[in-house]
C-alpha cells in the first residue's frame, strides 16, 4: 500500500494524474488484446511491481532509433514506467558506466541474475563479416551467444534485430542477419517488429511476461499476437476509399486533402501486420497513414528489399 501511494506521488510531482496513469493503462490493456477486468491488474504491475526483472539491452549492428523511441515514447512518462517495472543493468545508453566498468557490469548482471534476467535485443548481426561489429574486442555473434542463452526471456526489438532491417538490405556485404536466425533461435525469441516499434508493444510484451507469467502467443515470425494479427490494412481507417476505389494518385491533390486511400501512390498497407493504426503513436496522436504517408511494410522482415521502391503502387 505504502508502495503503491509512493508510486502515485511520483507521478504526481510529474504532473501526472492518477486518471491519466489509468488511462494509459486501460490503453495498454486493450492493446494486450486482454479484457477491461485486467486493467487494475495492469496498473497494479507499475504501481506496486512484486518483481523488478533485471534487463540486459545489448546493441547490436543498428541506429538506436528502438531505443530512442521507447525512451521517448508516447507519454512523457512511460520512460518513467519502464524504469520502475525493470530493473536495467546493462544497457549502452544510459548507462554511466563506460569502458571496463561497463563490461563488469555486464558480466556480473548474467552471472548474479543466470536464468532469471529479460535480455533485449537491438540491432542485426554480421555472420559473413563477424568483424564489421564489435563490443570491448568482441564481435556481436559471440556477445550474443555468450547473454542471450543466460536469459529467462529474450526480446528483439526492431526489424534489424528480428530480420536483418536495414544493415542487412541488398547486397548485404557484412551478411547482416537476425538474432533469431543467427542463433538458431527462430520462435524462442519475441520479435518486437517496425523500424522503429511502436514502444507499446514493447511495454505489453513485458507486462504481460509480468502479469501473466509468460510471454505472449506468437506468430511464424515471432512477433506477438496481440500487436501483429491483424495487417494495417484490415485496421484502416482509409478502408472505406479503397474499397469505393477512391485513390490518391497524386501527393498534395485534392484526393489526398479528401484523405483518399494511399495504395496507388505505395502504400504497403494490405501486405503489412501490424496494430499501428489502433496503438498510434505521439500519445495516440496519429500515425503514418493517417497523417498522409503510405504504409511502408517496415515490420515485415526484408522490407527494405520487397517493399521498395516505396511510393510506387504494390
Ligand atoms: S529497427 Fe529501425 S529504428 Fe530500430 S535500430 Fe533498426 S534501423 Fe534503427
Ligand atoms: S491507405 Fe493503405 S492500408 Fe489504408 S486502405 Fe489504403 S491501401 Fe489499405
Amino acid at each position: 500500500m505504502e508502495k503503491e501511494k509512493e508510486f502515485y506521488e511520483r507521478l504526481n510531482a510529474k504532473g501526472v494524474s492518477r486518471r491519466d496513469f489509468m488511462k494509459y493503462c486501460t490503453f495498454l490493456t486493450a492493446t494486450m488484446g486482454l479484457s477491461s477486468s485486467f486493467v487494475p491488474k495492469v496498473a497494479e504491475v507499475f504501481a506496486a511491481p512484486k518483481q523488478r526483472p533485471p534487463v540486459v539491452w545489448l546493441h547490436l549492428g543498428e541506429c538506436t532509433g528502438c531505443s530512442e523511441s521507447t525512451l521517448r515514447s508516447m507519454y512523457p512518462w512511460i520512460d518513467e514506467l519502464v524504469l520502475e517495472i525493470l530493473s536495467i543493468e546493462y544497457h549502452e545508453t544510459i548507462m554511466t558506466a563506460s569502458g571496463d566498468q561497463a563490461e563488469e557490469n555486464l558480466h556480473n548482471a548474467i552471472k548474479k541474475y543466470d536464468g532469471k534476467f529479460i535480455c533485449v535485443v537491438e540491432g542485426a548481426i554480421p555472420l559473413k563479416y563477424p568483424g564489421y561489429g564489435r563490443v570491448a574486442g568482441k564481435d556481436f555473434i559471440d556477445i550474443a551467444k555468450e547473454v542471450v542463452p543466460h536469459a529467462a526471456a529474450t526480446i528483439a526489438i526492431g526489424s534489424c534485430a528480428n530480420f536483418g532491417g536495414i544493415p542487412a538490405a541488398a547486397p548485404n556485404p557484412g551478411g547482416y542477419t537476425g538474432l533469431g536466425e543467427a542463433l538458431g533461435m527462430e520462435g524462442k525469441i519475441v520479435n518486437i517488429a517496425g523500424c522503429p516499434p511502436n514502444p507499446i508493444n514493447l511495454v505489453g510484451t513485458i507486462v504481460n511476461y509480468l502479469l501473466l507469467g509468460k510471454l505472449p502467443a506468437l506468430d511464424d515470425l515471432g512477433r506477438p499476437l496481440f500487436a501483429y494479427a491483424k495487417t494495417i490494412h484490415d485496421s484502416c481507417p482509409r478502408r472505406s476509399h479503397f474499397e469505393n476505389d477512391e485513390m490518391v494518385e497524386e501527393f498534395g491533390s485534392e484526393e489526398a486533402a479528401l484523405g483518399y486511400c494511399l495504395y496507388k501512390v505505395g502504400c504497403r498497407g494490405p501486405e503489412t501486420y501490424n496494430n499501428c493504426a489502433v496503438a498510434k503513436f505521439n500519445d495516440g496522436t496519429s500515425w503514418p497513414v493517417e497523417a498522409g504517408h503510405p504504409c511502408i511494410g517496415c515490420s515485415e522482415p526484408q522490407f527494405w528489399d520487397n517493399m521498395t521502391p516505396f511510393y510506387e503502387e504494390l
